[in-house]
């Protein structure tokens, strides 16, 4: 029997492929060294926002925001995992929560899950130009309100539907307008502002429609697509 290697990771890449970790305070090395993940990798889970919780098994709103590795072309595989390679492409310098992985004995993981998470203000200097429009959007789009209005907007609550309008331009605008004026990179936008509003709105079935003449109207997307 095989006993020896029953609780010894097999690099199967299946934790790899269902999502990016998230990152703590003792990531903040890596990620300044600049061997690791940048700012052009990370997602920002916003406050309010509906994310998977695996110690609970359970979709559920964030308390605090936190920050993880994107996936990888529209999908959940983390953006450092190498299909081809079958491996993790920055393996020396992989985040905290990578280190403790082993689905077979995933105490050690659940462990990590409680160490203090980052947030953007651990990485953004103070007084960066950025910060004071980072509070507007959360100002303007508010996570909580997003998945409060989703529903209401698709079934003709009139005033859903406005303000929802509204925080969707906000963001599309935003996110063009900071790599236009600033020359950052625009993979670095959901770092900076979170996953776009459209994308939150999916997680609700809700899909945003620009009619004739430029309103927008929200639709609730059918089971399956
Ligand atoms: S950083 Fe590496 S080990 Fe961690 S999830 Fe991504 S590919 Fe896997």
């Amino acid at each position: 029997m095989d006993t020896q290697n029953k609780n010894t990771c097999k690099q199967c890449g299946n934790c790899c492929r269902e999502g990016g970790p998230a990152l703590h305070v003792e990531d903040l090395e890596i990620i300044r060294s600049g061997q690791g993940p940048d700012l052009v990798h990370i997602v920002t889970l916003r406050r309010g926002e509906h994310a998977y919780d695996q110690v609970t098994n359970s979709f559920a709103p964030l308390k605090e925001e936190l920050l993880k590795l994107k996936g990888s072309q529209g999908t959940w595989t983390c953006t450092f995992y190498s299909n081809e390679a079958a491996m993790c492409t920055i393996y020396e310098h992989r985040p905290s929560e990578c280190r403790a992985l082993n689905c077979r004995a995933p105490e050690e993981l659940y462990e990590v899950y409680t160490h203090e998470r980052i947030s953007r203000r651990d990485l953004i200097p103070q007084g960066h130009p950025l910060l004071e429009l980072i509070d507007e959007h959360e100002r303007q789009c508010p996570a909580e309100e997003i998945a409060r209005l989703a529903t209401p907007a698709t079934t003709g609550d009139a005033e859903a539907a406005e303000r929802l309008a509204h925080m969707v331009r906000y963001d599309d605008e935003i996110r063009k307008l900071v790599p236009e004026k600033s020359g950052m990179d625009p993979e670095g936008m959901d770092f900076f502002f979170g996953r776009p509003v459209r994308t939150l709105l999916r997680q609700f079935a809700t899909a945003v429609n620009i009619e004739k003449g430029g309103k927008m109207v929200f639709r609730k997307i059918p089971k399956g697509q």
